[in-house]
């Protein structure tokens, strides 16, 4: 059992209460961290406040050094960061097309570097006779940040360093369910950075809320479920906080009939499935034309049967366990439901026997909108195939949804797929693949999926205020 600190201004903290964190491969715990209290926030929240004058006024260089001393500070700590992501998270160290803890930790690299190198430049509106007008980005202050469980420390880092960027200061609580990577990351980091700049409070979800509420933060960037984004967002009201929200998703793919069933079934596969389709922007409804339905649910099923579930710490396994118990049970019901109203279940459907929480990767074909597999958020390895016949009322099906993370359109005509890729309601659209991210292209939900962006120059103006200089020259 390991047990980690948190930290606050530069230093280890411990508590006297502990929560415990389990491994889905056994069931078993492997871990303590601290249960903070809202003194600790308290703390926290001052020591980034503290911090927060001299790390903003840092040279715009200084500060990008900084990054890239952490991007090799993580690089340097790969193999351990992966081990730990893979025993907290259950993803494998490899894992379906690449997609896994190596990839979790190579992406936050990556991110990292790319933010550093990112620029707030001065924008001038008028340069005149009469004036000069100029457009200045500003940091906001401390930023809260609370992060989800399905890909815990590169969703930290997708929230620490473009508010650090910025000239931001930061407090970040992780999931309770998955806080190891993203404590020892912070650890790391803070013999890097200036005390206070970077501090982590460990806790449930009334730590969650009290840095919500708190009056000395003044952005809150969550990512996790639509309905604790609500809750977010009325406890950040007290001071009118800025707010980043990335939510819930509940993407659909549609399939154009002109695809071979064969030649697309493995991507279509791995944009569900990876991660056991505990991503937020997975494809999570599938849309098939009656004229490749049968062929496409039969391929799509004989590659979930050869799929290697086990262990994430071993080599050849593709899928680990869902991340926790709670959520294996609410993939089940979904499957139950499904299956009780005439859904065929094609491949998985059971929980896998035995003390970690397993579930085979499950399609499911005759599934119609109206069934919770479809309407709702899966978050786990099953794939509804819908079926349709006309194009125009598939489109306005998919967007019924409540939420608009994401979508996807599969053609071998790009040009065609495009246009009905634009008429689907989501923040990201894909042709032929689903879900990839980059760190130069802004991401983000629309609906219930989300306010504003992540990623590139639009992300970064997120960690800033605008601050308007008119000189006037007569
Ligand atoms: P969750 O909302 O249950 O928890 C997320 C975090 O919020 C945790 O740290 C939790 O302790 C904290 N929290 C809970 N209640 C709180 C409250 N009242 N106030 C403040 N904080 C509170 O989400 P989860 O189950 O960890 O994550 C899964 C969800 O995250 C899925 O819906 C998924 O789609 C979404 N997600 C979205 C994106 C995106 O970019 N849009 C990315 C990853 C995950």
């Amino acid at each position: 059992m390991r047990d980690f600190n948190m930290i606050i201004d530069g230093q280890p903290v411990a508590t006297d209460h502990h929560l415990s964190v389990v491994d889905p491969a056994s069931g078993q715990p492997f871990a303590t961290v601290p249960a903070a209290g809202s003194a600790h926030v308290d703390r926290a929240v001052a020591a980034a406040r503290a911090a927060f004058p001299a790390w903003s006024r840092r040279p715009e260089a200084e500060r990008q050094r900084l990054l890239h001393a952490l991007a090799d500070a993580l690089e340097a700590n790969m193999p351990e960061l992966m081990e730990l992501l893979t025993r907290e998270t259950g993803k494998p160290l490899s894992g379906l097309n690449g997609i896994g803890a190596g990839m979790e930790v190579g992406g936050a690299i990556a991110w990292t570097r790319v933010t550093a190198g990112l620029k707030l430049p001065v924008e001038v509106i008028q340069d005149n006779d009469d004036a000069r007008v100029e457009v200045h980005r500003k940091p906001l202050g401390v930023v809260g940040s609370i992060t989800p469980w399905n890909w815990p420390l590169l969703i930290a880092i997708w929230h620490i360093m473009p508010a650090l960027r910025a000239g931001n200061t930061v407090v970040i609580k992780p999931s309770e369910l998955t806080p190891v990577a993203t404590l020892r990351f912070v650890e790391l980091a803070n013999a890097i950075l200036p005390p206070g700049v970077l501090n982590i409070v460990t806790g449930e979800r009334d730590i969650g809320a009290t840095i919500a509420a708190h009056p000395d933060i003044n952005k809150i960037v969550f990512t996790g479920s639509t309905p604790t984004g609500r809750k977010i967002m009325q406890s950040a009201s007290g001071n009118l906080k800025r707010l980043t929200l990335e939510l819930g998703g509940n993407d659909a793919g549609i399939v154009l009939p002109d695809v071979d069933p064969k030649a697309v079934a493995q991507r279509l596969f791995g944009a569900a499935f990876h991660n056991n389709g505990q991503t937020c922007a997975c494809l999570k409804r599938l849309y098939v034309p009656d004229s490749l339905y049968e062929e496409l649910v039969a391929e799509l099923a004989r590659i979930a049967r050869g799929t290697v579930v086990g262990n994430g710490l071993m080599s050849d396994t593709q899928l680990g366990p869902v991340q926790n118990r709670a959520q294996l049970n609410y993939v089940h019901e979904l499957v139950e439901d499904a299956r009780a109203r005439g859904a065929r279940i094609l491949s998985g459907g059971q929980p896998q026997a035995g003390g970690g929480y397993f579930y085979p990767p499950t399609v499911i074909a005759d599934a119609v909108d109206g069934m919770r597999v479809v309407d709702e958020e899966q978050f786990g390895p099953v794939l509804p195939v819908i079926r349709y016949t006309d194009l125009a009322e598939v489109v306005a099906r998919a967007n019924l949804n409540d939420n608009g993370l994401g979508g996807s359109v599969w053609s071998n005509d790009a040009a065609r797929a495009a246009e009905v890729a634009l008429q689907l309601e989501c923040g990201t659209a894909w042709v032929n693949e689903h879900g990839a991210v980059q760190p130069d292209a802004p991401f983000g939900g629309i609906k219930q999926s989300g306010i504003g962006v992540e990623f590139g120059r639009y992300g970064l103006e997120e960690y800033t205020s605008i601050q308007t200089l008119k000189v006037m020259k007569r």
